[in-house]
């Protein structure tokens, strides 16, 4: 056996430095429980104790940190929402992101790529260019590219008009971005753990009620908790722990699957989305083609992957594509969507007191994350919704208002 085996793995005397500070035990009460150890709740507790003094926080996380869809996500960053209340909140994220690592200390790999949403219809130019002027209306960088542009920011995408769905144009965003995923809950879990925040993985919420102090009793499978206020932010099973405390939310949730090829020689700088294909692409550092498409078409808790949706998004990328004949699908995967009615998330406060919502978010709320932070911190932390996130309120639904973000959220709705 070679001698350095014995010597570092045996011996275990090596010890590397903590990225995190060490866990704590778990207590029986904490001024704030968050509920799901994502990007949305890590983000949440570390803006509580930096913007608000609040640090008697403890997240509980049944599996580890960015199990969910945090590390299951494209990472696509944007704010060419259709709405103004979408694209002003986006756009807020897109201010945050950008001093994001710097904040946190870690390198979140920001790479602003430019995001193009292509047109293959009229119908799709007429969106496009509606898109474009709200956008620009509220100070985004947007606009209507023609071909001739495409050619230029694209130089690969197949512009031929002998192809099932000619491309007549774009909807083009600069700022459009990607990061790294995990590192965004890495370095805001850092950030709220060095501020005093517990978080505590492997602990699942398997009960909760409100009681009429108005506090909320947590069950889990490690015993019970008491908390003065709770931030649920669980993604995908976001009906399933509002349901514990009597709420009904309008939310299906369904499986979206993604995958990416084995690492190509660089060639694709912007993203590349295209609603009629079905399909959305970017490069990531390292070559990998990192591709998703639609959700799968029927309600389910189950993140196994499928051979149907791999099939048709290597056809429709080929269209778009075609010298990509021989590249491989590496890896595929998939996580649990919760889809509302009009494609926007929930935030903000619910019919029970001291039980706020952070949910709804689809396809969509990578982007979100260090605005909804931010956001839902300010609302455990003084019990008002800010102004960015009332348009989003559950009750919204019962006033039978939306916020129509159905075009604008992703591909394939
Ligand atoms: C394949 C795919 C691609 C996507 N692409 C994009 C994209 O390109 N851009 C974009 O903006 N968004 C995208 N999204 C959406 C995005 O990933 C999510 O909206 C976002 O990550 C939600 O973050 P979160 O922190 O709320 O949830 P999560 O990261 O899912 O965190 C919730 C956590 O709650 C935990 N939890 C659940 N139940 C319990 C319980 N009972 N007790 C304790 N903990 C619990 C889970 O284990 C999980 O870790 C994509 C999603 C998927 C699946």
């Amino acid at each position: 056996m070679p001698l350095a085996l014995l010597k570092y793995g045996i011996q275990r005397k090596y010890k590397g430095n903590r990225y995190f500070p060490a866990a704590k035990p778990l207590r029986s009460a904490y001024d704030v429980v968050i509920i799901g150890g994502g990007g949305h709740g890590l983000a949440c507790a570390y803006y509580l104790a930096r913007d608000w003094g609040i640090s008697d926080v403890a997240v509980l996380e049944k599996g580890w940190l960015a199990s969910g869809n945090t590390a299951r996500n494209t990472a696509i960053i944007r704010s060419n929402y259709l709405t103004p209340e979408g694209a002003l909140f986006y756009e807020e994220s897109m201010r945050l992101w950008r001093s994001l690592a710097g904040e946190l200390g870690i390198n979140l790999m920001y790479s602003e790529r430019g995001h193009l949403t292509l047109a293959h219809t009229d119908a799709a130019i007429r969106t496009s260019r509606w898109r474009a002027e709200v956008n620009q209306h509220l100070g985004i960088d947007s606009e209507l590219v023609g071909r001739d542009e495409l050619a230029k920011l694209c130089p690969e995408l197949n512009l031929s008009e002998d192809i099932r769905y000619p491309v007549l144009g774009a909807l083009y965003h600069p700022p459009g971005a990607i990061a790294r995923h995990d590192a965004v809950a890495w370095g805001y879990a850092r950030g709220a753990m060095q501020s005093g925040v517990e978080i505590h993985q492997q602990t699942e919420v398997t009960g909760i009620q409100s009681l009429d102090d108005g506090s909320i009793e947590l069950e889990t499978d490690r015993g019970s908790i008491s908390a003065g206020q709770v931030v649920q932010a669980v993604a995908g099973m976001s009906s399933e722990l509002a349901r514990m405390v009597g709420i009904k939310l309008p939310i299906r949730s369904v499986p979206l699957q993604a995958c990416v090829s084995e690492a190509l020689k660089p060639f694709l700088d912007p993203i590349v989305v295209s609603g009629s294909l079905h399909i959305y692409v970017s490069q990531s550092a390292r070559g990998e083609l990192v591709m998703g498409g639609a959700t799968d078409p029927y309600p389910l808790y189950s993140t196994r992957s499928t051979l149907d949706f791999t099939e048709g998004l290597m056809a429709n990328m080929l269209e778009l594509f075609p010298f990509l004949e021989n590249a491989k699908v590496l890896r595929q995967w998939a996580g649990i969507a919760d889809m509302t009615p009009d494609f926007s998330p929930v935030m903000g406060i619910t019919p029970v007191s001291n039980y706020y919502i952070d949910a709804g978010w689809g396809t969509w709320g990578f982007k979100a994350t260090p605005v909804c932070g931010s956001c839902m911190a300010e609302l455990a932390a003084t019990g008002k919704a800010p102004e960015l996130i009332k348009p989003f309120e559950l009750e919204r639904f019962s006033r039978m208002e939306q916020v129509g973000e159905r075009g604008a959220a992703s591909v394939g709705h």
